[in-house]
């Protein structure tokens, strides 16, 4: 039986999909004003694994992500500049409609390349908030019809007040939120944790580039109602599984619940699970701090993106994973060891004969771990013991591994057992005589001949190796 731990309920809980064999998913995207960082790909990892384990359950999934371009602003409490004309002053681009989809086309490309590059299944669905605005104005009016919404000179906010258990998913404080916001500067909501539906062209949003028309005038929505709007879209009035990083539990997530609630009468999530943060010895990794990494440069550095994909596979989604280029050179050593695992399992061994009970204890166990709320470590730490375990054969324990790799990820598939050529066999054998000879020289001039028929070799503790770069 499938657990999963529900934000909501703070609990692990029993999962069934809501309709027979189909999981309906809902991630949330990037804001597409900069790379994404390798913080935000960890949540995207972690999403990829749990999509992975509901199919290894034989469930379908449908999948649907957000891209934002509009309506995020720089501080989630409805204040400071649209992301996206941040980015086209700090680019130095012309500040126009056009601008603003170049830059959300270039960073979305960049992020769908950073999800290749880690194996991560793509969403059967894409979504932009500017391609549904229609579809957010219709929900506004509905809040508005069930009396959760209210109209000032700047926007139109969700009233939170109505609501009575708006702070279920996060368990905020209201009190202490409201007593706290005295001291803050107000702009005209009657509750401190009141958020914008629409925002209105005035004061500092005079002159949003970004605007439609609307029943409320001219404006752009906030930056909640695009999720709400689109996965009811997509995923219907009730669907399985949200997801995100915990920094959207207390205002995107707990606002994207109010509004379902509201507008629909009941809420429209199941479950809600949020991955968390992928963080720097000195903290939070984030692109306010100024301290991100990006997927791009640790490949420019020599590193295989699926190490960074093998590092989070070390750490459950629900603890925090301190980043060093140092755990991510272990994380890529080992990944190399595993290939060099699958590489001789696939010729024959001498056992032949597999413990047909051993092999189901680790399809069980796997299955368990897994299936326990996505213990991704416990199940990697398994299959290791399987490499090593010699009640098994060669051939069991590849057929095995793939199998397992179904939720890794890591492209086990894809590695082949090197054919090494007789020509470069003998070479390699007249290059040990002359080590043994202490003629280095000769030595020397053979390898560098192997390395020109395209082969690599490395002295290591148990031997040379050949390896086909
Ligand atoms: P954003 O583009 O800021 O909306 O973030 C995209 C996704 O990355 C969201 O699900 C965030 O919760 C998540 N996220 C942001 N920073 C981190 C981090 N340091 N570690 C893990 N996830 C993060
Ligand atoms: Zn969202």
């Amino acid at each position: 039986m499938l657990k999963l731990y529900n934000t909501l309920s703070r609990k692990k809980e029993a999962f069934k999909p809501l309709k027979k064999g189909l999981v309906r998913l809902y991630t949330c995207g990037i804001t597409a004003y900069w790379f994404p960082h390798i913080g935000n790909l960890r949540t995207y990892l972690f999403e990829d694994i749990l999509k992975r384990v509901l199919k290894y359950n034989n469930f379908k999934v449908k999948h649907v992500m957000n891209i934002t371009d509009v309506g995020h602003l720089t501080s989630d409490a409805d204040t400071g500049e649209d992301k996206m004309i941040k980015a086209l002053k700090r680019e130095g681009k012309e500040l126009n409609e056009k601008s603003i989809l170049e830059i959300a086309n270039l960073y979305t490309k960049a992020f769908k390349k950073d999800l290749k590059n880690l194996n991560i299944i793509e969403p059967d669905i894409w979504c932009k908030a500017t391609e549904h605005i229609k579809e957010q104005i219709d929900m506004v009016k509905k809040l508005f019809k069930n009396n959760y919404a209210y109209e000032t000179d700047e926007a139109v906010y969700f009233d939170t007040s109505k609501l009575k258990d708006y702070a279920k998913l996060a368990k905020l404080d209201l009190k202490g939120l409201r007593e706290g916001a005295r001291t803050q500067k107000r702009i005209n909501k009657k509750n401190p944790t009141d958020f914008a539906l629409w925002l209105k062209l005035v004061g500092e949003h005079k002159n949003h580039i970004m605007n439609w028309n609307s029943p409320w005038g001219k404006g752009f929505p906030g930056w909640h109602i695009e999720c709400s709007a689109m996965s009811i879209k997509y995923l219907g009035k009730q669907f399985d599984i949200h997801c995100g990083g915990i920094d959207h539990i207390p205002v995107h997530h707990t606002n994207e619940r109010a509004q379902n609630i509201g507008a629909l009468g009941s809420p429209a999530v199941n479950f809600w699970m949020h991955g968390e943060f992928l963080i720097l010895k000195k903290g939070r990794m984030g692109k306010s701090e100024g301290n991100i990494v990006i997927l791009n440069e640790l490949i420019k550095k020599g590193f295989n993106p699926l190490a960074y994909r093998y590092l989070t596979l070390n750490a459950h989604y629900r603890s925090k994973l301190t980043f060093s280029l140092k755990t991510l050179e272990s994380a890529q050593n080992a990944l190399e060891n595993l290939y060099e695992k699958i590489r001789n399992l696939q010729t024959k061994n001498k056992k032949q004969k597999t413990d047909k009970k051993k092999l189901n204890e680790y399809k069980n166990k796997f299955l368990e771990h897994i299936n326990n709320d996505l213990n991704i470590p416990k199940a990697l730490a398994l299959a290791w013991d399987l490499t090593k375990d010699k009640n098994l054969s060669n051939k069991e324990k590849y057929k095995l591994l793939l199998d397992f790799d179904k939720v890794f990820g890591l492209k086990l598939s894809e590695i082949k057992e090197i054919k090494i050529p007789q020509k470069i066999k003998t070479l390699l054998k007249a290059r040990e005589n002359y080590r043994k000879q202490d003629d280095w020289k000769k030595a020397d001039e053979t390898r560098k001949q192997i390395e020109k028929l395209g082969y690599k070799i490395e002295d290591t503790k148990q031997g040379v190796k050949v390896k086909k770069p």
